[in-house]
């Protein structure tokens, strides 16, 4: 009998856990020929989601569950699942039932057709702003044109991976995370399913537009060195036409014979000049930042509390 884990990260959910539970409940029920857990992990909730994922496994034997010592983010707690997950399969989704539990049948049937890796991809973004939208397209076409791993646009983490992904995701301990990028990383044999993603019912996303800003960059820093190049070529850029702009004036200055003009030459060259030194630092810092980050080593969670088996 194959074995599936059900892995879900979740930070205050409390509202939303009990209606996934039932659905999840529905599904394995209509695939008994499966080994089915679930596997929870609370990622520093404040409200009362501990308390239900401890009832709901003193409920279930089939439940499994993490208590994450703070809130990691859920890349962290994610992986907090892939690393103590150990089945055949494992499917990622979110809590707030915005990943819709059938769409694992079809996942289930890709996997036995060979397929290692069936992501999910939302035909539409539903409600959100256009200036996310437009952050989002930017930073796709960013990733594309700079890096060489393919991330398909509106992919999501709600996937099925098998056990070879599984166990080459955990050999990648980098704590400076991007899931989604590095699913593309570690290739295998991938399978797309598209669907129409629903609205969040219950609680609100935990994503503001600076956490979002700061899981692009992330992305940026760990898959492309674009951005150095791009200070490079700027650098280069600028000291050609300052070569050229020198040669012009000394030229000037003996063929003319020019007293002191040129202020405001002068100093729209010197702000311009500072502006592209500090933009290049600025971007050799966040890349230093994440070796900083890499170089310390410290583990990717901590976990206070679980009944999944395994100590740390
Ligand atoms: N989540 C988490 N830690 C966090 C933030 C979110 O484990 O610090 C979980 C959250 O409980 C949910 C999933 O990650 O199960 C996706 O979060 P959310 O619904 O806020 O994101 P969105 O659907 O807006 O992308
Ligand atoms: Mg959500």
């Amino acid at each position: 009998m194959k074995s599936v884990t059900i892995c879900i990260p979740c930070y205050n959910e409390a509202d939303s856990l009990p209606e996934l539970y039932d659905r999840l409940r529905t599904l394995m029920e209509s695939e008994p020929e499966y080994d089915w857990h679930l596997l929870v992990v609370d990622d520093g909730s404040t409200d009362s989601t501990p308390h239900i994922v401890r009832q709901m496994a003193h409920d279930d034997p089939c439940v499994g569950y993490i208590i994450l010592s703070r809130n990691f983010g859920k890349e962290c707690a994610l992986m907090a699942a892939i690393d103590r997950a150990d089945s055949d399969a494992v499917v990622l989704m979110d809590a707030d039932g915005q990943d819709p539990p059938q769409l694992v049948h079809d996942m289930l049937r890709y996997w036995e057709q060979g397929y290692q890796d069936v992501y999910t991809r939302r035909r539409s973004r539903g409600r959100e702003s256009w200036m996310k939208r437009m952050f989002s397209t930017l930073f796709y076409r960013l990733m594309s044109a700079t890096s060489r791993i393919d991330m398909p646009e509106n992919v999501g983490d709600f996937r099925l991976l098998d056990r070879q992904c599984v166990e080459t995701l955990r050999r990648i301990r980098e704590t400076e995370r991007y899931n989604k990028g590095l699913f593309s990383w570690i290739g295998f044999k991938k399978k797309e399913l598209v669907f129409d993603r629903a609205d969040r019912t219950r609680g609100n996303t935990h994503w503001s537009f600076m956490r979002l800003t700061d899981l692009a960059l992330e992305a940026i820093t760990s898959f492309t060195t674009a951005p150095l190049r791009l200070a490079t070529i700027i650098g280069a850029i600028t000291a050609l036409g300052a070569f050229c702009f020198t040669v012009f004036y000394i030229a000037k200055t003996l063929i003319i014979g020019d007293p002191v003009q040129g202020f405001t030459t002068l100093v729209s060259i010197m702000l311009f000049l500072g502006g592209v030194q500090l933009l290049s630092i600025g971007i050799l810092g966040e890349y230093i930042a994440r070796i900083y980050g890499e170089s310390k080593h410290r583990p990717m969670y901590v976990i206070r509390e679980t009944n999944n088996g395994k100590e740390q």
